[in-house]
């Protein structure tokens, strides 16, 4: 159904293969070589760029300690975030509080870690920072209505509206807090470049409303995440992003800002391997033309995206290049929400049986911890990291070495 070697190399194939054959399913498999290559594209394609890895992505301690020697910066959603990657020693001014939604205490906490860096998008919350966390840096997050073209839309509930940004910004320098930038979400997957180029605008707007009506002068746009990884759907390179996102920029602004961004996706998705095993395969009627194949990981175990089938991961097994035919992919649980896919019409071959195994691709992001932690008494899936040396558990012990 779909031509591996678009989404992995052989080589790397053969050797993930190698690694992973003896380890019971569900498991992710994650490259960390891969990791660093997507960060330093990154890098080389935004060189003005500065990159806060969005740790909800993968939360995975391997993941964490290469991103600290890469360089990276972290983007933390809560205070448990915040302990894992203290814990690698990782100083607070690389550090920002990007979390729009959090409880007064977790302000305090982060500004007694030494966390000086903070979102926001309502006036109680920017009240609870200037009470818990003094004389911080504050950006405002705007709103951005983009459902449409990103895969996985991070609209509505996150953000303001510009003129709401304004007077938050206002409000953070009245208070004592340092007004510092703007920020948004187009989405994440999103598709359509042309939806960072109405964000900017926006931006610029506030930029130069706020200096020239408050004497407030903005130094960073935070352009949040939305780079795509590589799944079913086509999408640009990240190359025509770059490039028409930094037209964007010259085009409304003389001397451009800090710009940060805070990439997830785009950095780890490509990297994970999704290994599962096929549980049962089974026709509803005698003269259905689908099977259901269930498996045994799930919406709730490892591919909480497939949710109203919004990613569509590329999917392979060991008997592909035979006859195929139409499935419905479903979970391991007693829930009939646990179907991954019906609507979209994924094929497999037709001698696969129960035992056989599916691997789901570009699994690196938004898998490891997305899932229940024992619903009908499945466990998480577990997830491994690899490099040249070494394969690591989620907490970054060695589980073996592979050198050789
Ligand atoms: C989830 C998230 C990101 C990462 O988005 P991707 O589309 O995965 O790159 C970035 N910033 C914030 C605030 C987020 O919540």
């Amino acid at each position: 159904m779909i031509d591996r070697d678009d989404f992995v190399p052989d080589e790397e194939w053969e050797r993930f293969r190698e690694i992973s054959k003896d380890f019971p399913t569900p498991n992710i498999f994650v490259n960390l070589d891969v990791i660093e290559e997507e960060y330093k594209h990154l890098m080389k394609t935004f060189p003005y760029g500065n990159v806060y890895f969005a740790v909800k992505a993968n939360p995975g301690i391997p993941v964490i300690r290469l991103l600290k020697e890469l360089g990276s910066n972290f983007d933390i959603a809560s205070r448990y975030e915040l302990d894992d990657v203290l814990a690698q020693g990782i100083s607070p001014d690389r550090i920002s509080y990007g979390n729009t939604i959090k409880k007064a205490d977790d302000v305090e906490y982060f500004y007694k870690k030494g966390i000086r860096m903070f979102v926001t998008d309502s006036k109680d919350d920017l009240k609870n920072i200037a009470d818990r966390a003094p004389g911080s840096k504050v950006f405002v997050r705007i709103l951005i209505e983009n459902s449409s073209t990103a895969d996985w839309p991070l609209s509505r509930k996150f953000g303001c509206h510009p003129d709401m940004a304004y007077n938050l910004l206002v409000m953070a320098k009245e208070r004592g807090l340092e007004p510092y930038g703007i920020s948004f979400h187009v989405g994440s997957q999103q598709r359509d470049i042309g939806q960072w180029d109405d964000a900017i605008s926006k931006t610029k707007y506030l930029f130069e409303s706020l200096e020239e009506e408050e004497d407030i002068k903005l130094q960073m746009i935070n352009m949040g995440g939305g780079f795509p990884a590589r799944y079913i759907q086509p999408c640009n390179d990240l190359s025509d992003y770059a490039s028409e996102i930094t037209r964007y920029l010259h085009d409304d602004f003389d001397e451009i800002p800090r710009i940060v961004f805070e990439p997830g996706r785009s950095l780890v998705g490509n990297a994970g391997i999704l290994t599962s095993e096929v549980v049962l395969i089974s026709r509803k009627n005698n003269t259905s033309l689908s099977r259901w194949v269930y498996l045994d990981c799930g919406l709730f175990n490892g591919l909480t995206e497939t949710l109203g089938e919004a990613i569509k991961y590329p999917v392979l097994t060991d008997k592909d290049g035979g006859k195929c035919g139409e499935v419905i992919l479903a979970g391991p649980t007693c829930d009939s929400a646990d179907i991954m896919y019906e609507n979209t019409k994924y094929k497999l071959p037709i001698d696969l049986k129960s035992g056989d195994k599916v691997y789901w691709l570009t699994t690196g992001a938004y898998t490891s911890t997305y899932a229940s932690v024992k619903f009908n008494g499945f466990p998480p899936i577990k997830t491994y990291y690899y490099n040249k040396k070494a394969i690591y558990d989620v907490d970054g012990n060695v589980v073996k070495s592979l050198a050789s």
